[in-house]
């Protein structure tokens, strides 16, 4: 602990007049309504992946933090959950609002710790605001039902009832949206939570929750607990199990949704889970290749390729295979700008962390030891840094590679020349992995048969980009349980409750 403090006094001395300047840069915890300290004083430093520096110090909380949260949430939720839906739908609005007025202040936050620029960084705070005010509008429509009864003298009432405390842990690549998406969600439900953000973009949940208590979200509903990856085990524990917690809502990788996933099952709690994605993107002859083209810059170079649903495998009819791969490489060559994301210009910049640069260099290396043609990139980019990859272009690729079957959340775009529809089919659902999928063609027929048999909870026909606030996003298989976004992504937070009322006719 004190070398860490030490370690990050030193880096503070890179602390710039740009971080100081950020207004709604916090370093404590939000606990209660109020900004808090680790019980212990521990604290962890924040780094900016683009060039080292610390951003600033956030409380490196534990267990007895932790309990402490999942305690007032816990209170808080008592009069919470009796609070109207028009009073909760009011609130989510006027965080709606604030996120839309501080946008630029919400992204320089995300671009400094996440590394994303900052055009695609507004752009995450534009999506993600989007979830605040859809629920702020489905917050009115959560409705039950009265079921004919078989009896005369009967009624069948069915209630929505929100659950109570929800735990929430989010990953680091989109920061705010994935607090949003879940937060707004549930507080229109009439639940409560503690968020435990990655310990790579804490900054950004604090600068959000600073902005729901402008709002008006009332003390102890929202809290955030900050932890370094220490503690990230011992705390996400006691999210899962703690008695008081009656969901625990994880978006993050499929190993550690395996882990919290099982430790759920020990107090039979609810689950949402968003895990890991392996999506095809498959074009056939029919398709108009232009649009096709546009559409695989975005399903993978968006956020760096640090995107669940990126594209990770495109499947490429063996007609229009030469003429794809050259068109792609124009675009790569032409719109992916590597650089800092504050820098004008810049379209794809470092990647989050360290750990993520050896995994996408190892899948690579791998693959081009096993004969896989480097079409363009394929290296670290050295000369801006050791968390920039260059933007690559992969073919020739096979079964017995890694990167063939492992998700890379990075910018490599792995390229496969395929037959025809059975085995673009077969080669799409050989995966445990079934979030997004991709298909571009023109035949109606085939859409329909594609929509039908592939093994995914999304697909996205003729276009690369398929979440929105409106539709239900989520996995099956491997990447996932339950559904975020649409009306499905409220009634995850409530508990449904059937009443008989009966002798009705005396
Ligand atoms: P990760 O390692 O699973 O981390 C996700 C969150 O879990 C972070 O807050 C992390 O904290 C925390 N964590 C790590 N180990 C934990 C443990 N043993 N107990 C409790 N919490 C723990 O995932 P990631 O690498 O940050 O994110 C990338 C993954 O997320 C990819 O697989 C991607 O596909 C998936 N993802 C899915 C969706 C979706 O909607 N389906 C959306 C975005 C990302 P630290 O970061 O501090 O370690």
């Amino acid at each position: 602990m004190d070398l860490l403090r030490f370690g990050a006094a030193r880096h503070l001395q890179l602390f710039t007049t740009t971080y100081r300047s950020m207004h709604l840069l916090k370093n404590k915890a939000f606990v209660d309504g109020k900004w808090q300290h680790a019980a212990n004083n521990a604290v962890f430093p924040v780094t900016n992946p683009a060039d080292d520096t610390v951003i600033g110090e956030v409380p490196d909380m534990s267990e007895k933090d932790a309990k402490f949260a999942i305690d007032v949430a816990s209170k808080a939720f008592k009069s919470w959950r009796d609070s109207t839906a028009r009073e909760r739908a009011n609130i989510l609005r006027k965080w709606n609002n604030l996120c839309l007025e501080n946008v630029d202040h919400l992204a320089e936050v995300l671009t400094a710790e996440s590394g994303k620029p900052l055009a695609e960084a507004k752009g995450e705070v534009i999506y993600g605001t989007s979830f605040l005010e859809y629920f702020a509008d489905t917050a009115r429509h959560v409705t039950g039902e009265i079921i004919p009864s078989p009896w005369p003298n009967k009624q069948i009432l069915v209630t929505r009832h929100p659950i109570g405390v929800i735990s929430i842990i989010t990953p680091w690549n989109f920061p705010f949206a994935m607090i949003t998406r879940k937060v707004g969600a549930l507080l229109a439900a009439g639940c409560t939570c503690v968020i435990k953000p990655s310990e790579d973009t804490p900054l950004t949940a604090l600068a959000a929750v600073e902005l729901a208590k402008q709002a008006g979200v009332p003390d102890g509903v929202v809290n955030v607990v900050t932890t370094s990856r220490n503690n990230a085990a011992s705390v996400g524990k006691l999210l899962c199990e703690d008695p008081a917690v009656g969901c625990i809502s994880f978006t993050g990788s499929t190993n550690v949704g395996r882990i919290l996933y099982g430790m759920a099952a020990k107090g039979i709690k609810r689950v949402s889970l968003e895990l890991g994605g392996n999506a095809p993107f498959i074009v056939f002859p029919s398709a108009d290749l232009e649009n096709a083209l546009d559409q695989a810059m975005l399903a993978k170079f968006r956020n760096n390729g640090q995107a669940c649903v990126g594209a990770n495998r495109f499947l490429i009819h063996e007609s229009v295979f030469d003429k794809f791969i050259e068109g792609f490489k124009g675009r790569i060559g032409k719109k992916c700008i590597l650089g800092p994301g504050t820098k004008a210009g810049v379209t794809c910049g470092p990647l989050v962390n360290k750990m993520q640069v050896d995994k996408v260099s190892g899948l690579v290396d791998d693959a081009v030891s096993k004969g896989a043609k480097v079409v363009v990139g394929g290296k670290v980019a050295k000369e801006l840094g050791d968390k920039f990859y260059q933007s690559t272009l992969l073919v020739d690729v096979k079964p017995s590679m890694e990167i063939y079957h492992e998700e890379v959340f990075g910018p490599v775009a792995v390229c496969y020349k395929f037959k025809d529809e059975a085995e673009a089919l077969e080669v799409a659902n050989s995966t445990r992995g079934g979030l997004a999928s991709y298909v571009f063609t023109k035949d109606l027929g085939q859409v329909f048969r594609m929509s039908q048999k592939l093994e995914f909870g999304m697909v996205g026909i003729n276009d690369g980009i398929v979440s929105v606030a409106e539709a239900p996003f989520g996995g099956i298989k491997e990447s996932g349980i339950g559904r975020e976004g649409s009306k499905h992504g409220v009634e995850e937070y409530t508990d449904i409750k059937y009443t008989l009322m009966s002798a009705l006719d005396k």
